[in-house]
């Protein structure tokens, strides 16, 4: 039997459930509408359709919500090798003169092997962080060095050579929409965005129940703890600030088992610890 090309395989019995991403199963599945449908159609239906993969997606939003999460877990589902993830100002900064050269590295080895193995090749992915640092939209960079310029025309160039290539996805992401160049939206370049907002209260309790689950599986969190008033208590949370609670709570569990001043303080105790709704509170405060 023909061996369907890998771009189009996606990883057997994958479940949004699974991904550890909590409410935001509405955006996984537009983009995955709008942006990866057409990896995952039999071979040649693409061909016969005459269209093009999308090759680059803009997910954008508050600071902790997932975007990066989201852009690894797509990297997961379709069975792509590990991404690259670059970080906008640490390409400016770390490598000024150098930028260039590191934007072409990048997508160095993605062109190699599809020039060896054509749609046989595996899925690259490129994440680009913090996208607005290296995108201050071209000429209005105050009084800079205008490598911002440069770097922005290098990948506007590297993103039009992708579209020979069907084993290369970029993923942008910002906290800033209006500070990306309006060049690199265009079709063919990052032309799918989707907003990733701060969760709602629902999601908040899948959140929750995501970073709660050890504990609760090994029987370390208290019954007093309810999620469901933890979800309604931290409105405007980000999922990563409830990552971050859910860590202070645990900080407050330790101490109430450890003397103040003394590791020696550290007993058996510990081994019992439990995270209970005071601890929660306490975090909240
Ligand atoms: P930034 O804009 O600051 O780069 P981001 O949107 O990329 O932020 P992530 O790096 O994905 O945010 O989130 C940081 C951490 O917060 C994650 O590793 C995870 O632990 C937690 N987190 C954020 N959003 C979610 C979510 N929707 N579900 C579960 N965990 C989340």
């Amino acid at each position: 039997a023909k061996k369907p090309a890998p771009n189009s395989i996606i990883t057997p019995n994958f479940k949004f459930e699974d991904m550890g991403i909590g409410g935001l199963d509405q955006e996984f599945g537009a983009i995955f509408r709008r942006a990866f449908a057409s990896r995952v159609f039999p071979p040649g239906l693409v061909e016969k359709l005459g269209i093009q993969h999308v090759k680059g997606i803009l997910l954008f939003g508050p600071p902790g919500t997932g975007k990066t999460l989201m852009a690894r877990q797509i990297g997961k589902m379709l069975n792509a090798r590990e991404p690259k993830i670059v970080n906008g100002p640490e390409i400016l900064n770390k490598f000024v003169g150098q930028s260039e050269e590191n934007i072409r590295k990048l997508f160095a080895d993605a062109e190699k092997e599809y020039k060896e193995k054509g749609d046989e090749s595996g899925l690259h992915i490129i994440i680009f962080d913090e996208l607005d640092a290296i995108c201050k939209q071209r000429g209005s960079s105050q009084g800079g060095t205008g490598v911002g310029d440069s770097v922005v025309n290098q990948l506007l160039s590297k993103m039009d050579g992708v579209d020979q290539l069907n084993n290369i996805l970029l993923i942008g992401m910002t906290n800033r929409l209006d500070m990306i160049d309006e060049a690199l939206l265009r079709p063919g370049r990052l032309e799918v965005h989707m907003e990733i907002s701060l969760p709602d209260e629902n999601g908040r309790l899948q959140i929750l129940n995501i970073h709660t689950a050890k504990m609760r599986n090994n029987g370390v969190m208290d019954a007093d703890v309810d999620l469901v008033e933890l979800a309604a208590l931290t409105k405007n949370f980000s999922g990563a600030e409830i990552g971050g609670l859910v860590k202070s709570a645990t900080s407050f569990a330790f101490n109430r088992h450890v003397k103040v001043g003394t590791m020696a303080g550290i007993s058996d105790d510990v081994e019992n610890m439990k995270i209970n709704r005071n601890d929660f509170m306490n975090a909240l405060e």
